[in-house]
């Protein structure tokens, strides 16, 4: 077996073969939709290209980056995050299956689990995820997949991945992990157990806010199996531009992490001293109902949080209107700090939010200007 490569390796350097393409370091964009047979790509030869939407080899490279990150065997890289998850869910659930999920799951999953996947009577039990027995009690004879998220989105809840790993395997159902918060360089579920994990490329892998794209992996059998049917079937796959960009997030994927953590961990800290605020959400704050766990389940954390601001909702607006370098916008990832205030209007907390939430991404920028520009925000609104 080869040597076990560090992430920093795999990022700058892995699959990359700068002899296959004269000598450039950064691998060409193929924008070709069909390979001809020509000799090295004759006919019938194990790898040859054929046509783009099964294989490309500029998205050939990302995908062995990617899997070589997640230590699976193999990576599948679609057209979107959706493209990833819907692909893995239709893999392993047929007609009159039944489907356990985390409830605060990407709101684009829980979707497909209300009003689509109903369609083909399937039905799908809801739980909170961080007790073990809750999810054993969601199980029924028919359930095939086992569908989570951690940490969740919004509410950011850790779960206990080998734990539920063992008990999906007991009952022989499959189990699906949506990995995006963490990327491959804080947590690998596979270590864990879990069979499939999926990613949205759009966040922190692309890194830019440039792209929009999505990853399978896991093992090759099955990402083989995606690849012909969820993928050549449904066609929604990655095109050769974006798989660039995507490599080129990649290069920089660890070195962004850790400034995206320690300013993460720092802005946690002061939105959890501030008098307006009821609640910080982020796994590696002390705050955090689940930190001992987190520190546990996860290497690092990302840069994404929630608020619950102990203020009126037109308050908790114009806060985000005075603030200069927290763009107003949804998705999360790019090197940019973002503000949404998701929980507004709202009467009492519900399973996937809470009152009086925001959410904050905290990009790349100096974390001092970050906390300066909160101090002007506040100052102006609250006095
Ligand atoms: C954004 C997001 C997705 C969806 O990804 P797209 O690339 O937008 O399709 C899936 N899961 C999580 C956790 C996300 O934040």
């Amino acid at each position: 077996m080869e040597q076990k490569m560090t992430k920093e390796q795999i990022c700058t350097h892995y699959g990359d073969d700068p002899s296959r393409y004269m000598g450039a370091v950064n691998p060409p964009i193929f924008m070709s939709s069909l390979f001809c047979d020509v000799p090295g790509n004759e006919e019938g030869r194990p790898g040859r290209y054929g046509y783009s939407r099964p294989t490309n080899p500029t998205v050939e490279i990302a995908e062995a980056k990617i899997a070589a990150l997640e230590n699976t065997e193999a990576a599948y890289c679609t057209a979107s995050g959706m493209a990833a998850i819907s692909a893995a869910i239709f893999h392993y659930v047929k007609q009159g299956d039944h489907i356990v999920s985390v409830a605060s799951v990407y709101g684009g999953a829980r979707s497909i689990f209300e009003s689509y996947i109903t369609r083909y009577g399937v039905t799908v039990t809801y739980v909170n995820g961080t007790s073990i027995e809750e999810i054993e009690n969601a199980i029924q004879p028919n359930t095939t997949l086992i569908y989570m998220e951690s940490p969740s989105t919004f509410l950011f809840l850790v779960l206990d991945l080998k734990e539920i790993a063992a008990l999906a395997k007991k009952r022989g159902i499959a189990t699906v992990i949506d990995n995006t918060y963490s990327t491959p360089i804080f947590q690998n579920p596979i270590d864990s157990g879990i069979d499939m994990v999926v990613h949205s490329c759009s966040k922190y892998m692309g890194g830019h806010s440039d792209i929009v794209g999505g990853v399978v992996c896991g093992k090759k059998e099955e990402i083989d199996q995606i690849r012909g049917n969820e993928g050549v079937l449904f066609g929604g796959i990655m095109a050769p531009m974006e798989a660039y960009f995507l490599i080129r997030g990649l290069r920089t994927l660890p070195a962004r992490m850790k400034q995206h953590m320690a300013n993460g961990i720092e802005m946690a800290e002061y939105f959890h001293n501030l008098p307006c605020v009821k609640e910080v959400i982020y796994p590696f704050h002390p705050s955090h109902p689940q930190y001992e766990r987190a520190k546990k389940e996860l290497r690092g954390c990302s840069s994404l949080m929630s608020i619950v601001f102990d203020l009126p909702d037109d308050k908790i607006k114009e806060i985000g209107k005075e603030l200069k370098y927290f763009h107003k916008a949804c998705s999360w990832g790019g090197y940019e700090s973002l503000f949404i205030a998701l929980g507004m209007g709202m009467e009492e907390d519900t399973d996937i939010m809470k009152k009086g939430l925001v959410r904050v991404h905290i990009g790349l920028e100096n974390v001092e200007e970050l906390k300066a520009d909160w101090d002007q925000a506040l100052k102006k609104v609250l006095g």
